[in-house]
């Protein structure tokens, strides 16, 4: 299975990481891509390795730490690593309102700086979104040029808001959202086509029933995996082996 959005270099892992990769294994985790949140992000993923798991790093400043010195943040270093060949995708970039509506304009520029760096590079953005949903599908739909592809990540709209975004050339990163009974997104997900889904943890965060409220982490998305699988009737092989192949078509790998 590939875990599409990881934070598996946060220090949230640096006592157990070991731990937490071979619990990965042996849940069948193969690959873990992960998003930048700042500019320190993709040091801090330089080093990971583990046996069995493969490490995709992404370039991208989190809405929530949008800055007011964002242009010269963006071009000074994160075009840098975009052009970079092991960065597999931008992000994530996105917006956020209910952290904070004090930087709107700001995350608005960010997402679309991200996403011009992510037709140029030919790399999907991955975009997070909180209280933002029409703003950030009006962006994408301004943005979109026929070359623009992405993920919604922790995908949570309606079907509609679905559809558009799918209308508009995104995927939808299913997260543990959708084994949260009062979540919502176990009822949208069967009005929407499977082969535009991929699978995702968020880890540290939003961990999926029966582990919700605890540390997240990439072990866990066989929950995740198992409730989508039961949604659309099909055995977890099944499953795997249709979002996994999105995954690497997506970011232009070879499939598993
Ligand atoms: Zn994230």
């Amino acid at each position: 299975m590939i875990d599409t959005h990881s934070h598996i270099y946060l220090e949230q892992f640096d006592e157990d990481r070991n731990e937490v990769m071979k619990r990965a294994v042996d849940a069948g985790i193969t690959d873990i891509y992960m998003p930048a949140i700042d500019l320190d992000s993709i040091a801090q993923m330089a080093n990971l390795e583990y046996e069995g798991i493969a490490f995709h790093k992404m370039a991208g400043l989190h809405p929530c730490d949008v800055g007011e010195e964002l242009e010269k943040d963006f071009y000074g270093s994160l075009m840098h690593w975009v052009e970079q060949p092991d960065i597999l995708g931008v992000g994530e970039t996105g917006l956020d309102y209910y952290w904070s509506t004090d930087h709107i304009d700001n995350q608005k520029t960010s997402l679309r700086l991200h996403c011009k760096a992510a037709r140029e590079s030919n790399k999907p953005v991955i975009i997070h979104n909180r209280e933002s949903t029409s703003d950030m599908l009006d962006i994408i739909e301004e943005e979109q040029d026929g070359s623009l592809k992405g993920i919604w990540h922790c995908y949570n709209g309606t079907v509609d808001e679905g559809k558009r975004a799918i209308d508009l050339g995104l995927h939808l990163g299913i997260g543990g959202v959708v084994t949260f009974k009062n979540g919502g997104v176990d009822k949208t997900v069967t009005e929407l086509p499977l082969d535009k889904m991929v699978l995702e943890t968020d880890a540290p965060y939003l961990s999926p029933a029966p582990n919700r409220g605890k540390r997240n982490e990439p072990s866990f998305m066989k929950y995740t995996a198992e409730k989508l699988a039961e949604l659309f009737g099909l055995s977890l092989d099944e499953l795997d082996k249709k979002t996994s192949d999105t995954a690497c078509i997506l970011f232009d790998k070879p499939i598993i």
